[in-house]
């Protein structure tokens, strides 16, 4: 099967659907990342350019970790547009991978650029199908199942239709969060005035936070402030009563980190070859313990 995560920045897959990733890849599927935006503006003292080039090198080192093809488009960051050239080059780009599943943002989301990859995706799903838009490239026969990551925005509230325990590749995340360095290390601490100590092995327990062991409470993580443990526990935290519901209660309460989708009304609905595919990719976690 084929697997394509979209996001708007280089971490935005890599912090939302890493875990996913990693596990359907072991399983023998293909996945690929775009980043719709080149990264430029994530820094404070390195100009644009110096910003795109670093950011590409880091998306380089994660896409080598995974073992996945990475492609990253040469729009600034906070310009993205969901214009018709980019649905048009969105479509084309979609048809020629023709994947299975497709995971991205939902358009409720605090930054332009999420919102407009959001769109991207939605006002592209149907024309997939549709042979004379974009006559160039030839329309898909069939529609790809679309997911929206986990994200906390209320207005509408995310719906947790699929939740993929990821203990087992949690240190992979890890890694890639920490291959990220200029945005880790640098320019996330920068915009929240943190500190970050000297040394590779220090600042590596830094950026993980918080331990978090069998006998840390949900209410301890979801109080937690800081950490990328508690980030990616904080899904599990959240989504305990979905989890008990989908892993039953021996493991469900016993997850630590998860992942959570919602199901696209825009796409084919999730059964079938990719529905089994996320089954697997679920149970795969069951065998941790
Ligand atoms: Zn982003």
């Amino acid at each position: 099967m084929r697997v394509l995560m979209i996001g708007a920045h280089q971490d935005d897959n890599e912090f939302r659907c890493g875990g996913l990733a990693n596990k359907l890849i072991k399983l023998g599927h293909e996945v690929r990342f775009l980043s719709c935006c080149n990264g430029c503006g994530g820094h404070h003292i390195m100009n644009a350019e110096e910003t795109v080039k670093r950011r590409a090198g880091e998306s380089a080192a994660v896409a080598a970790l995974l073992g996945i093809r990475y492609d990253v488009w040469d729009n600034d960051d906070c310009s993205l547009v969901a214009d018709l050239e980019t649905r048009r080059k969105l479509i084309r780009y979609i048809r020629e991978f023709a994947p299975d599943l497709v995971i991205s943002h939902r358009q409720n989301d605090y930054h332009a650029d999420h919102r407009a990859v959001g769109l991207l995706v939605q006002d592209a799903s149907y024309m997939l199908t549709v042979p004379h838009e974009c006559p160039d490239v030839p329309a898909m026969r069939i529609m790809p199942v679309i997911m929206y990551y986990e994200d906390r925005f209320m207005n509408p509230p995310f719906r947790p239709d699929v939740l993929i325990g990821v203990d087992d590749v949690i240190d992979i995340k890890l890694q890639i969060a920490h291959l990220n360095v200029s945005q880790v290390y640098e320019w996330l601490p920068y915009t929240y005035e943190e500190e970050v100590p000297e040394g590779e092995a220090e600042r590596f327990e830094w950026l993980k936070g918080m331990e978090i062991t069998k006998d840390t409470t949900d209410e301890e993580i979801m109080t937690a402030t800081r950490g990328y443990s508690v980030r990616f526990a904080k899904v599990a935290a959240r989504f305990r009563k979905e989890l008990i519901k989908r892993y039953g209660v021996e493991y469900g309460s016993k997850i630590r980190y998860a992942e959570a989708y919602e199901v696209s009304e825009y796409g084919a609905p999730l059964t079938g070859a990719v529905k089994e595919m996320l089954d697997d990719a679920a149970a795969f976690f069951g065998k941790v313990y």
